[in-house]
């Protein structure tokens, strides 16, 4: 792989650098503000973005995107978190929803659904897990019953982020039941304003409540709201997680860069950074971090030949989630017993929030089995 841009992807560079310069609000104005501000904050961010051209780099351009190719796309990823930019507010929308509709959904789907979610008017949501079903996605019990020209659905949803503001909800649920369990689920695409919704927030081990459980009684849901075919909810489910590795893994392979200089920074200002053992730990974090990077290229350049990412996503995820609690364990050590306490650079909040970052969007063991599995060959583990 060629690891220098070209002309125009070096202009283009230059371009997002310099408009994130003069247009990127700082995050650390975020902190103690309430949830309902945040929500706003990034709202209007996602639209400052979208108006510029900066979402949807790589959508087709009828639907409001910019048809660029993943190149153009990894090169703003890089440069968000260079400038230290706050993320849009619709990253499921921008990262699993838009790409599944347009890898499943009929013309008026496209139509209807990707304008709004790029402009960051309607916030989207992955209901995916409930209490029985999370790694074993299959195991789902949510219930989707045909009633002619709409389903009926019941049931419950679990850990779904962002479902306390979002418009839409990507839902997998059964249809039918089949001896094979990934045959006869049903993947809808749900008006989180729908009567008989019910969302509780959840909150998690930082205080924040990024997720919440989700109640579904008797809910209509149109068919004209089925992504893909009935019955066929699997293959719509996999394309979506595939997504949110591959897209994930891109932007984290800068991400854990940034927080090894950051974490090297934090050790020279607390006195720390001539003891022999924190700087060992330290440049093993840099290397590993460095290592993923690489990776993500090999990941940009399967994108490219195939269009969808493959496993090298899962690679990427399950690297950068181990090596971030490693490198936030680290910060904590390195700050003393002051770091449980005060929370003056941030690492301890890191440092809780990266507990997540080993379950989230597929779980260490889990990721391990679809590498053993898929990508080395090696028989199935069930
Ligand atoms: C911050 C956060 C945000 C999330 N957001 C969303 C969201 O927006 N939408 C959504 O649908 N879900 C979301 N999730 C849920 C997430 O996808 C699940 O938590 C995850 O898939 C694990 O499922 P589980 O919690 O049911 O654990 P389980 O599947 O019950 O796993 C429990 C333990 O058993 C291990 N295990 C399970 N199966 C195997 C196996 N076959 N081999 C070896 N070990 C195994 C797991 O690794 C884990 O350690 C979120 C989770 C977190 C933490």
């Amino acid at each position: 792989m060629d690891f220098d841009l070209s002309e125009p992807e070096k202009r283009f560079r230059d371009e997002v650098r310099a408009w994130l310069k003069s247009n990127s609000p700082a995050k650390d104005g975020e902190d103690g503000v309430d949830q309902k501000s945040f929500i706003d904050r990034r709202r209007a961010w996602q639209k400052k973005l979208y108006e510029a051209g900066y979402v949807g780099i790589t959508w087709p351009k009828e639907f409001g995107g910019r048809g660029l190719s993943f190149m153009e796309q990894l090169i703003f990823n890089d440069e968000m978190i260079l400038a230290q930019a706050p993320e849009p507010i619709n990253v499921i929308g921008l990262g699993m929803g838009g790409p599944v509709v347009v890898a499943h959904g009929t013309e008026e789907q496209k139509k209807r659904y990707l304008p709004p979610l790029l402009a960051a008017e309607e916030i989207w949501c992955q209901g995916f897990s409930e209490p029985n079903a999370g790694s074993d996605l299959s195991g789902l019990q949510t219930r989707a019953e045909d009633r002619g020209d709409h389903y009926v659905v019941n049931g419950q949803k679990v850990w779904t982020t962002l479902a306390h503001v979002a418009k839409w909800c990507m839902l997998l649920t059964r249809e039918r039941k089949e001896a094979n369990p990934r045959d006869g689920l049903t993947y809808l695409l749900v008006d989180m304003e729908s009567p008989g919704i019910e969302v509780r927030p959840l909150v998690q081990i930082t205080g924040d409540a990024e997720f919440n459980e989700i109640f579904f009684h008797d809910v209509k849901v149109p068919k004209s709201q089925v992504l893909g075919e009935p019955g066929q909810g699997w293959a719509v489910a996999m394309t979506t997680l595939l997504h949110e590795r591959g897209t994930l893994g891109m932007a984290l392979a800068t991400r854990a860069q940034i927080t090894a200089a950051e974490l090297a920074e934090h050790a020279r200002k607390l006195g720390r950074g001539g003891d022999p053992l924190v700087r060992q730990k330290i440049a093993q974090h840099t290397i590993e971090a460095r290592a993923l990077q690489l990776n993500g290229y090999r990941a940009v350049t399967a994108v490219r030949r195939n269009g969808i990412p493959g496993p090298e996503g899962s690679i990427l995820k399950l690297m950068w989630s181990e090596l971030n609690q490693r490198m936030t364990e680290t910060a904590l050590d390195v700050s003393g017993p002051a770091g449980q306490v005060g929370d003056g650079a941030g690492w301890k909040y890191q440092f809780l929030r990266s507990r997540a970052n080993t379950i989230e969007a597929g779980s260490s063991e889990v990721l391990r089995n679809i590498l053993a599995e898929r990508v080395l060959g090696l028989p199935r583990s069930r």
